[in-house]
């Protein structure tokens, strides 16, 4: 499933590509990836894609002078971009592509496609059709935002708001990372990187954290973000060039997956258990 950083990977390059195209044409393979809304070609025909935001794994498309029409897409577990320019070559980046090893566009998996007045196009991809592409109002773009909490990789995240915040709850201190409302964009593997970093154990309550350890999660969850997102890079690659190789965070693992290798840092061996209803992977000799 793309996590956070695929997702961010695959929006700082689209945005690079597409921005300031016109939208020709709208194809739809599969009615359900557009939330069955036969509007969407006559909604978006014209439109100048003046923007794409994000909010956790959801991405906002904007549209220049248009303040009450956006396209929101979820990637969720098989979504992909595919970026098609006038060569035919296509660049893409979200679920991995080994699973498609399809380069014509569109294949079987293809569910909608974005064609530009300059003959490129950006097609989404998504195998099991959980994912979507649709349209939205300015409200319910506002109420998407809503329901997130601030991302620890934003430069100005609140590190004492964050501790304040913590003190308040009594689940296990991942099952608070997890809770996208409280903070955004932490998945499961980088929920437990973060806390083997800042060497606090998945399972120990959240308000039992101290001042200096929130302080140094909040860098940790930031970084391996930020750094995720750096190798998340090469997912965004010609797709012709790497043979479907899609980039990865899983040989900078720490702990996620480790379970049975001896700990890099104490070498302890790493442990995988169950913790708030997900798989939860640290070390017991050095997290506390
Ligand atoms: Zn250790």
């Amino acid at each position: 499933m793309p996590e956070l950083p695929e997702v961010e990977t695959v929006r700082m390059q689209l945005r690079h590509k597409i921005v300031g195209k016109t939208i020709d044409s709208v194809e739809v393979f599969h009615a359900k990836s557009v939330n069955h809304d036969e509007t969407i070609e006559d909604t978006l025909r014209g439109k100048i894609i003046a923007d794409i935001d994000r909010v956790g794994k959801l991405m906002i498309f904007s549209f220049a002078d248009e303040s009450d029409v956006f396209l929101l897409a979820h990637l969720k577990m098989t979504g992909q971009f595919f970026y098609v320019d006038t060569h035919g070559d296509a660049v893409g980046g979200g679920h991995s592509m080994s699973e498609s090893s399809d380069r014509d566009f569109p294949h079987k998996h293809s569910r909608v496609a974005f064609h530009f007045t300059d003959h490129t196009s950006l097609y989404f991809n998504d195998m099991r059709l959980f994912g979507y592409t649709k349209l939205a109002t300015g409200a319910e773009v506002a109420l998407a935002r809503s329901k997130f909490g601030p991302e620890p990789i934003t430069p100005d995240f609140d590190c004492d708001w964050f501790w304040a915040k913590l003190k308040k709850r009594k689940t296990p201190i991942k099952a608070a990372l997890l809770d996208q409302s409280f903070v955004a964009g932490l998945g499961n593997i980088y929920v437990d990187e973060a806390l083997w970093r800042s060497k606090i154990r998945p399972t120990r309550q959240a308000d039992k954290v101290t001042k200096s350890e929130a302080t140094a999660l909040c860098k940790a969850a930031g970084d391996v973000m930020n750094e995720s997102i750096k190798v998340g890079g090469t997912t965004f690659q010609h797709f012709v060039d790497t043979g479907g190789q899609n980039g990865n965070f899983t040989d900078y693992l720490k702990v996620f997956g480790q379970q049975g290798k001896a700990c890099s840092r104490c070498g302890e061996t790493i442990k995988k258990i169950r913790c708030a209803g997900r798989g939860t992977h640290y070390c017991p000799g050095c997290q506390k």
